[in-house]
């Protein structure tokens, strides 16, 4: 028998060793001794720690010799780009949007929106997607521009009869917004409930920071204390949404975060989980940057689920490599990334009258032939099962220079801080807290 190669072992001062195995995406705790010889010695854990041993052994903390861990990773990450049971779906309704953040890196279409006969084409791709019997769900993304700007008149009417036929053909369907909130009001929440909506919406840092960045640029007024009502009104009368906050921060943002976490008041953590995206222009921070850690830290204490960096356990970096995926814009243009600008280089296809798309096969080949994971830096890597290495973009746009895009390098913590990070996150308990290094 042998430790797993995806174990990475964490000591929590002189008390005890934190085991997080990134492949099972589970936590033991060991003593200090027991750990050591985990990593060094199974055999002598056996006769030591019997029970911890067999324990650990069925968790699969502990593997057999021949046991071939990377070639089930692999596995994994082959069914789920060919899964033929689910279809990612993303949609793009207007690349218009309400407002003009300064690091927005897409290009605006101004007035553009869904046409009844672009509409009538997606209804019949989907209506396609859903008499195929091998796709039982389809998860449907809202993008753009911001998909929300003709939302009453354009996208609910379509996204309404999705749902229906989707509960006719007895096909799980989901609808998830990543939008700035601004066009959410009082009238039409209802209507996301009928969807069973979920939510991304980002936000700036404190109000005063919000503000400057997220603003109505005709009247200049900020929109922080709008989408804050939302994001209340939204859990207050959706039973079972879920909004995750997107935080745009940078170093003069941190400082504010406090603030924040005040205003969001007794909010239900059940229902908001908060993620932290260093505004990209901004990068080059400390690779141990105290205060984002602290920020992080103060974001568990009060209760709220935290994700930092692209790495919760998944089974591929990104659904662009997915065979059963496709991102549908305003005027039927398709494509597979939803990370770049939606022009005509980066077009793989066409939405066709009848619903079918004209796929670019060259283009399309190209990128489904990238096996992300699979080069010397992540083969190697313990954070493979979270990870799945840079996704099939950067390595389109820079062939073989994995290092650059590596999320370890990127990271503003260190893997002690991070696994410390994900144990406190997995179990969010204000009381239990493991404190920081
Ligand atoms: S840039 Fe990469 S991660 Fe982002 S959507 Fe495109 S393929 Fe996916
Ligand atoms: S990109 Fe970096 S963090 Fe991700 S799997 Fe590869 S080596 Fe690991």
């Amino acid at each position: 028998m042998k430790g797993s190669r995806y174990n990475i072992l964490v000591k929590n001062r002189d008390r005890n060793t934190i085991c997080y195995n990134t492949l099972l995406d589970s936590f033991c705790i060991l003593s200090n001794p027991d750990a050591e010889l985990l990593k060094t010695d199974v055999e002598k854990l056996a006769e030591k720690s019997p029970k911890m041993y067999e324990a650990l052994c069925e968790a699969g903390y502990i593997v057999e010799d021949d046991c071939d861990e990377l070639a089930l990773a692999a596995q994994e990450y082959d069914e789920a780009i060919n899964d033929p049971s689910t279809f990612y779906l993303t949609l793009l309704p207007s690349l218009d949007c309400n407002l003009r953040c300064w690091y927005c890196f897409e290009k605006h279409v101004v007035g553009s929106h869904l046409t009844p006969a672009v509409s009538d084409s997606i209804f019949a791709f989907v209506k396609e997607k859903l008499a195929d019997e091998n796709i039982k769900q389809l998860q449907v993304e809202l993008f753009g521009g911001e998909p929300l700007l003709y939302f009453e008149t354009e996208l609910y009417p379509l996204l309404k009869k999705i749902k229906d036929a989707a509960v006719e053909a007895e096909k799980y369907v989901s609808f998830f917004f990543v939008t700035n909130a601004v066009c959410i009001n009082e009238g039409n929440i209802p209507l996301f409930e009928e969807l069973n909506a979920s939510f991304q919406i980002s936000i700036d840092g404190s109000k005063e920071r919000h503000d400057k960045v997220k603003y109505i640029p005709e009247s200049g007024e900020g929109t922080f204390d709008s989408m804050l009502k939302t994001v209340k009104a939204l859990t207050e009368r959706l039973d079972s949404v879920y909004i995750n906050l997107r935080i745009n921060y940078d170093d003069e943002t941190l400082p504010k975060m406090p603030e924040l976490i005040e205003q969001l008041g007794d909010i239900d953590r059940n229902k908001i989980g908060v993620h932290l995206e260093r505004v990209w222009q901004t990068g080059g921070s400390p690779f141990d940057n105290e205060e984002l850690q602290a920020i992080i830290h103060q974001w568990m204490a009060n209760g709220f689920k935290v994700s930092y960096m692209n790495m919760g356990r998944r089974s591929f970096s990104c659904k662009a490599s997915a065979k059963n995926q496709a991102v549908i814009s305003w005027n039927g243009a398709v494509y597979k990334c939803s990370g770049r600008d939606f022009t005509d280089s980066h077009q793989e296809g066409q939405l066709m009258q009848d619903g079918t798309i004209k796929w670019d096969d060259e283009k399309l080949k190209k990128r489904l032939d990238i096996v992300t994971w699979d080069n010397p830096m992540c083969r190697e890597c313990k954070f493979l099962p979270l990870c799945w290495g840079p996704c099939c973009q950067k390595q389109l746009e820079t062939p073989g220079d994995f290092e650059r895009y590596c999320q370890k390098r990127n990271m503003e913590m260190g893997i002690a801080e991070f696994v410390k990070y994900k144990f406190n996150n997995a179990y969010i308990n204000p009381a239990n807290y493991i404190e920081r290094i």
